[in-house]
């Protein structure tokens, strides 16, 4: 019992915070540990790990997740390397960033487009970068709600933005295929920080900028 605390605990200690980011770690996925898991649940089911059509299945599905969680050992303020534009206090947005996204109560993938707009304090970035930004945050468990208020915090802290706004846009494998069903439906989370937050009428008409279909 004691023996098995110590190992639980010194495995936890290898977990290293980086920066401000409660979530960014940068211990290695396990992969041999999830193949593992994998065959576990397969068992679990009550089905035959080792039939020709489920032999690879553990390994297929570690380096998936691999592949959908590599968000966890990269830190999003790694696109903030900024540009300085004295001049530039315009808004900038760019919408439709479509991504992809795993929801942290089910494991199952919710995806859709993000939509962003922040009017900058004299640094902006290049605009692919804010793909980048909601690859990285999206590339981990997640829920949408914080997946939108980080990807505002990020840009209003780190660039130091006036105003920020996010929108996101995603439906989710958990409301689709259990549970209650409802494929088609939408959700739809919005965050807003700096003069955004502080103006209502500013703050109407970006999200409904954010929202407009074309
Ligand atoms: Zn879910």
């Amino acid at each position: 019992m004691a023996k098995s605390a110590k190992k639980k605990r010194s495995r936890a200690g290898k977990r290293r915070r980086v920066g401000g980011d409660p979530i960014l770690t940068v211990r290695p996925i396990d992969h041999d540990r999830l193949v593992a898991a994998v065959r576990e649940v397969l068992i679990a089911l009550g089905e035959d790990p080792d039939r020709e059509g489920l032999l690879d299945t553990p390994d297929r599905v570690a380096r998936m997740y691999e592949e959908v969680f590599s968000g966890l050992s990269e830190d999003p303020a790694r696109h903030l390397e900024p540009i300085f534009h004295e001049g530039y206090d315009e808004m900038i947005a760019l919408r439709d960033i479509a991504f992809y996204s795993m929801c942290e109560h089910h494991l199952l993938p919710f995806t859709g487009r993000a939509h962003i707009a922040y009017v900058p304090n004299g640094r902006i970035i290049g605009i692919s970068k804010l793909a980048r930004i909601v690859e990285d945050f999206a590339r981990r468990p997640q829920v949408q709600e914080r997946l939108t208020s980080q990807i505002a915090d990020l840009l209003m802290d780190g660039l130091g933005a006036k105003g920020v706004a996010v929108v996101i846009e995603a439906s989710h494998a958990c409301m689709t295929i259990r549970g209650v069903k409802k494929p088609g439906s939408e959700m739809v989370t919005s965050a807003v920080r700096g003069l955004f937050k502080r103006n209502p009428a500013t703050r109407n008409e970006v999200l409904s900028f954010l929202q407009q279909r074309l």
